[in-house]
């Protein structure tokens, strides 16, 4: 599936121009209106920004809450009671689980950046691509090597799902990458 980067994407046209059959700006932005358009695969080598890319995998991403309405906010993410676990596939997010951090508690007692807190936090999400919350601690250095460590500062989760379907071009890169450092979702 075809996305366009909200981040990346400057309202040229350039797409359009290309490929009118299967993209189109509006207001600014680039959208793809027809999926099966002949010419939408000369779309992503003639965007100048990278603003488009074919996204094939599906993700999970584990969001950290203490409510499940908001972000977990007044500690790091391994300190969450809980994690909302969404599954990504096809352009589309889909609520799968609601996934208690069973070691949490057991963790109060260890000091932030104890490598044993990020195997705690490893073994509850196992299964995991992409962890989403406000405050990572400096156990990040841990955790990105096995997830996409992604920050949001936008409280409610409603509106993170949001951005993460708007910065999910920047989620795979960093998926992808060799070296992860984290990224910053807005
Ligand atoms: S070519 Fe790229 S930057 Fe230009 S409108 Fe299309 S997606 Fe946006």
């Amino acid at each position: 599936m075809l996305i366009v980067s909200k981040n990346k994407c400057v309202g040229c046209g350039i797409c359009e121009i290309v490929c009118p059959e299967g993209m189109e700006t509006f207001d600014g932005i680039a959208r793809v209106k027809y999926e099966e358009a002949g010419c939408l695969g000369k779309v992503v080598k003639a965007c100048p920004q990278k603003a488009i890319k074919e996204i094939k995998q599906d993700l999970l991403i584990a969001v950290a809450t203490d409510d499940y309405k908001t972000i977990k906010s007044d500690d790091h993410v391994g300190m969450s009671k809980y994690f909302q676990i969404w599954k990504y596939s096809k352009g589309e997010l889909t609520l799968k689980e609601k996934r208690e951090n069973v070691k949490y508690e057991e963790d109060e007692e260890m000091i932030h950046g104890d490598p044993g807190k990020a195997k705690a936090t490893s073994s509850v999400l196992s299964n995991i691509d992409v962890i989403v919350g406000k405050i990572f601690g400096p156990n990040i250095v841990r955790l990105r090597n096995k997830y996409v460590c992604a920050v949001v500062r936008e409280p409610e989760i409603k509106k993170v799902t949001k951005i993460i379907k708007e910065n999910i071009i920047e989620i795979v890169e960093e998926y992808n990458k060799q070296e992860r450092r984290g990224i910053i979702l807005r």
